[in-house]
């Protein structure tokens, strides 16, 4: 038996894992505070949802979906991502028919059979929010605002936020054409998945992370360029929102996004620090036809997904504590000897009504058990030897400022509760 886990996924625990629940969680609570409502939907769909959803000449569609047929000979597939199914579950229980815009979240994992590599999984999890039924810029700036304050809210600085629009179904044939002129007499210059979707679907040609193609594309006609009077009034407004919401962005006219269903306004945000291909950390954008083209009614909507595995990558990378680290110290109780246990215990059954306590059940060279506490994010270590357990005295070490403090449990008990509480 292979006991490896299945190529692109992982096992998830300790320190990682702490990362992705505290990324999951800061988002819960945002998501809460913007009002969106939570909803789970299945881990697969009928394969339809996604071919007809994300689009038949998308790279996911064409090489990267887990597609099987159960028993019954139905085809399914493993979601890619969430806003397909999203959509396919407010439209089959018609959450769309009471006060507008629905706004919902999700967070759970996803599947692409990719090539893996460090921040491309196959297995991997995204979470998201979705707006539903109404077209005004100021929801489109609210769910750019959301993905903005996340990010902040998980401790990044330096991100940055790239938008454009790229147009609805009036203005974008104008460019296509344009687009395709431009192409032909440069077809050889590009690869030959290129030169397929110049037929099917030039715009995915944006989507290709090959040298040689976006070197061609760079030079070419921008969407921008060409939008109808609606679409330009409404990107102009998204843009005059965020100004007021006092977030930087960048137009990057060379953005279009891996999917067929946008519309309008897209935005992606990215670390300039991660130097692959791998540092798109989230992005979203309007897809106003999706939910008409899926049998529901004529309804905008605009939603968008974070990557949770890269995000916690580059926070590691980046030694970006989760504020719950700092916030909220964990305390090393360290036994010198076999008799220290007693006072230990005494001391963890108060220190722990507050704070996350571990001892160590085996006292061992005390050099190795800071270093460990170190390692393990422990803010503090109380150090009890056999004077101290005798005297009922507490030395305590505040790992992180290499300061060392005593008090006298009896007495001073106050003292140390805040100093741990950083008072
Ligand atoms: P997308 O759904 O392609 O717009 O991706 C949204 C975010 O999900 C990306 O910015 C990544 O952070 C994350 N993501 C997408 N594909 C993968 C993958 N194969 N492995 C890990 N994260 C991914």
């Amino acid at each position: 038996m292979d006991l490896n886990s299945p190529r692109g996924t992982a096992d998830i625990y300790g320190k990682d894992l702490k990362y992705r629940n505290f990324i999951e969680d800061t988002a819960k609570k945002l998501f809460k505070n913007f009002n969106y409502a939570e909803i789970k939907t299945p881990t697969f769909e009928h394969t339809e949802v996604f071919n007809r959803g994300i689009g038949e000449s998308t790279d996911i569609v064409q090489k990267e979906m887990y597609t099987f047929k159960d028993k019954k000979g139905r085809s399914l597939t493993l979601r890619p991502e969430g806003t397909a199914s999203v959509v396919r579950a407010i439209i089959e229980h018609k959450l769309y028919s009471k006060r507008l815009p629905l706004k919902v979240f999700y967070n759970g994992n996803m599947f692409r059979y990719e090539r893996p590599q460090k921040g491309r999984m196959r297995e991997f999890h995204q979470l998201g929010a979705e707006a539903v039924g109404i077209d005004n810029p100021v929801i489109d700036a609210e769910i750019i605002w959301l993905t903005n304050r996340l990010f902040e809210e998980l401790g990044f600085k330096n991100l940055e936020l790239l938008i454009n629009s790229i147009g609805c179904v009036e203005c974008r044939p104008n460019f296509l054409k344009e687009f395709k002129s431009y192409l032909e007499p440069r077809l050889d210059k590009l690869c030959s998945d290129c030169k397929i979707r110049y037929y099917k679907n030039p715009l995915r040609i944006f989507d290709c992370k090959k040298t040689k193609c976006k070197e061609v594309v760079k030079n070419g006609p921008k969407i921008f360029n060409y939008l109808c009077d609606n679409c330009r009034k409404h990107i102009d407004s998204v843009i005059d929102y965020l100004k007021k919401l006092n977030i930087k962005y960048e137009i990057n006219y060379n953005l279009v996004r891996g999917f067929d269903y946008y519309t309008k306004t897209i935005f992606e945000v990215i670390s300039k620090q991660i130097k692959s291909a791998q540092n798109a950390l989230g992005g979203g954008g309007r897809y106003d036809n999706l939910i008409s083209q899926f049998g529901g009614p004529d309804m905008p909507a605009i939603g968008f997904a974070i990557g949770v595995d890269r995000t916690a990558i580059l926070m590691e990378q980046l030694k970006i504590k989760p504020k719950c680290f700092n916030g909220f110290k964990k305390v090393y109780l360290i036994a010198m000897e076999e008799k220290s246990y007693p006072f230990i215990l005494e001391i963890s059954k108060v220190l722990r009504k507050d704070f996350i306590c571990e001892i160590n059940f085996k006292p061992k060279n005390l050099g190795s058990e800071l270093k460990w506490a170190e390692k393990n994010d422990f803010g503090f270590a109380v150090i009890i030897g056999e004077e101290e357990a005798s005297e009922k005295k507490i030395t305590i070490k505040d790992i992180e400022e290499y300061k060392q403090y005593e008090f006298d449990w009896l007495t001073q008990k106050d003292k140390l509760i805040d100093l741990l509480k950083g008072k």
